[in-house]
């Protein structure tokens, strides 16, 4: 592979005490890298260490093939950008002075902005949405307003590689998609190099070439997305017990409540989805049936119902299958009809509903 960025036999960490050993990772120009893993899992720490805030312990990061050790500050600064979680704290400064900051690597050491320079500053805070804090003292903005406008000071530094540590963490969802959009468009337009680390997996999916997984004192697993990110990957990564985690649509579960069920959900279309997740909040196990496997339902059901029943696609409902559910609605103790569409193949569900009313037990 044609690497940008290399880091060869890396490990890092604190002093004598080493976090992740023996990375070897190469990432091209214009891909975006996400590091995962756990609160304390060292992606923080590699990060820093590419950007040379901490020194390798072994190993060496380079850029084209260069030692960053061999980068002076100013090389560097016009090669690499860097939005950290640590906050910083300027004395009387103006966000729009916070995101010039940006252009001091081109500027010199005053610091004097020329024409362009303006422009470029004023183009990152447009990017960013950033411009009605402009004028405003940084130390009084927002958590998620200070975000943006460091994220436009790293735009307008024009950089080559783009390191990022939880960038998203502050912003709400509206900034959140638009940061991903414009790191998306930067990757793709400009060849700009982005590694960064991420808590939310399924941005990390949505937005993310390659992802690396970081446990222990190792990288666990690297690849694509689609490659790496299953359930069982996740729950070791987080040592998650209860839950689910839906790799899909990268979406949370609750553990489903515990039992044998006390009510029956008659759902198609995703129509149950709001009706399990209340049974869930409120502790009640239920059953789903019958539930064809091409439907949203079934992706939610197959989490939270304690009993399911499913059907293939576009067939009847068998006689076993409405046998079972027959034998859930005799069981349950009330049954929730959460809005049917009856067709041809799916006409059974007519004749649970109508049992269950004959029961009594329709709600
Ligand atoms: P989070 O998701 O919580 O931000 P992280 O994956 O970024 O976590 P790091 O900040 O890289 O994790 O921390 C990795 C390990 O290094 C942790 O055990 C942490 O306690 C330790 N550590 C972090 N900073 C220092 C430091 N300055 N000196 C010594 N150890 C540190």
């Amino acid at each position: 592979m044609n690497a940008y960025l290399n880091l060869e036999n890396l490990t890092v960490g604190y002093g004598a005490h080493a976090v992740i050993e023996d990375i070897g990772l190469q990432v091209k120009k214009g891909e975006i890298l996400t590091l995962i893993g756990a609160n304390g899992a060292g992606k923080s720490t590699i990060l820093k260490t590419i950007i040379k805030q901490l020194p390798p312990l072994k190993g060496a990061v380079m850029i084209e093939k260069k030692g960053i050790a061999d980068y002076s500050f100013s090389e560097l600064s016009k090669t690499m950008a860097v939005v950290l979680t640590e906050r910083i704290r300027p004395e009387l400064m103006t966000c729009r002075e916070v995101v010039a900051m940006g252009r001091y690597p081109y500027t010199g050491r005053l610091g004097l902005l020329g024409k362009e320079d303006e422009e470029k500053v004023a183009g990152a805070m447009r990017a960013v949405h950033a411009e009605e804090v402009a004028d405003k003292d940084f130390n009084a903005t927002s958590d998620g307003q200070k975000q943006r406008v460091l994220l436009a000071r790293a735009l307008c530094q024009e950089p080559e590689l783009l390191i990022l540590d939880e960038p998203t963490s502050f912003l709400d969802i509206r900034y959140k998609l638009e940061l991903l959009s414009i790191l998306r468009n930067m990757a793709r337009q400009k060849g700009i190099t982005v590694v960064m680390s991420l808590h939310e997996i399924d941005l990390a999916m949505k937005i993310s070439d390659r992802v690396v997984c970081v446990k222990g004192d190792r990288i666990f697993c690297e690849g694509s997305p689609e490659e790496v990110l299953d359930e069982g990957v996740i729950r070791s990564l987080y040592g998650i017990e209860g839950g689910h985690f839906d790799p899909l649509f990268g979406s949370l579960e609750l553990p489903r409540a515990e039992g044998r069920p006390e009510v029956l959900v008659l759902s198609d279309s995703g129509r149950g989805i709001p009706i399990y997740r209340r049974l869930q909040k409120e502790g009640r196990p239920f059953a789903a049936a019958v539930v064809y496997r091409n439907d949203q339902d079934y992706q939610v059901a197959r989490y939270l119902a304690s009993e399911i029943v499913t059907e293939e696609p576009f067939r009847y409902i068998s006689d076993e299958n409405y046998e079972k559910a027959l034998s859930l609605l005799d069981e349950c103790k009330e049954v929730y009809d959460a809005g049917l569409s009856i067709g041809e193949c799916n006409a059974r569900m007519a004749k649970l509903r109508q049992e269950a009313a004959d029961r009594g037990k329709l709600s």
